[in-house]
């Protein structure tokens, strides 16, 4: 079976050159998410090596300013967006993100810099014709209304934006953990809804799931630090965990 995690943090993971072999040898690809920008210049310092070994076909990437990081890089706002845009330049098919709300950290509150920093992201995808890789805990209502003011879903069904002739971003709701209400307003912006195994954990979520088309639904790990449970696991160990991982996320939808 091909398995593709769309979101892994590869920078995050012990030993992430030996374990992109060993993925590769796994045949598992990957979108790997770098969401602060010591992650950005790690991922492409693995990139470069790995991809010259060929062990990266099948495999994406994704730059992004995390809510739990928006706070902290404030002070620093015009130069980090600058290196995300030169990043997306650089690479025509990375995607941007993860961005997006978080109750949890600092600059949460309507107006506050998590909606700053999340919101001028979402225009960077739709000018790039990026797709959006969301991280929300918290509420979804207030995500799916900032796409909507920035222009996700203008010119939805047709599969053509209006004003540009580049593709059209697509929200990547990722860990997705919110209801049918959302699942129908995401749909209508053209969503893609990344399954995680926390996504089964809620009623309402799992419920929500048998709503969602098999071309709008991704499969992931979310695997990062907090993965690693082993310190004297190898690679190839790890490589075996997290192709178990996704395939029981994956066989886990009735
Ligand atoms: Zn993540």
């Amino acid at each position: 079976m091909k398995l593709f995690d769309s979101h892994i943090h590869l920078a995050r993971l012990p030993q992430p050159l030996n374990l992109a072999r060993s993925l590769h040898q796994a045949g598992f690809k990957y979108c790997a998410v770098a969401c602060e920008p010591w992650e950005w210049t790690a991922l492409d310092e693995i990139w470069e090596k790995a991809g010259g070994e060929g062990w990266l076909e099948g495999c994406g990437k994704a730059y992004g300013i995390h809510p739990m990081i928006a706070a902290k890089i404030a002070c620093d706002f015009d130069k980090n967006m600058a290196d995300l845009r030169r990043r997306l330049e650089k690479d025509p098919d990375a995607q941007t993100g993860e961005a997006g709300l978080d109750k949890r950290y600092e600059g949460y509150e309507p107006g506050g810099v998590q909606e700053e920093i999340f919101r001028a992201q979402a225009r960077m995808a739709m000018e790039f014709g990026r797709d959006l890789q969301i991280h929300c805990v918290g509420d979804y209502g207030r995500v799916i209304r900032i796409l909507r003011e920035v222009g996700f879903g203008a010119g939805a069904g047709t599969g053509v934006r209006p004003d540009a002739c580049v593709k059209r971003s697509r929200p990547v709701f990722h860990r997705f953990g919110a209801d049918a209400g959302i699942v129908k307003a995401g749909l209508s912006l053209g969503a893609i809804f990344s399954i995680h195994a926390d996504s089964f954990r809620k009623k309402a979520t799992r419920e929500a799931l048998a709503l969602i088309p098999a071309e709008n639904l991704r499969f992931e790990t979310d695997a990062d630090e907090s993965f690693v449970q082993d310190a004297n696991e190898t690679p190839q160990q790890f490589a075996e965990k997290l192709v178990q991982t996704l395939s029981e996320t994956i066989n886990a939808l009735p």
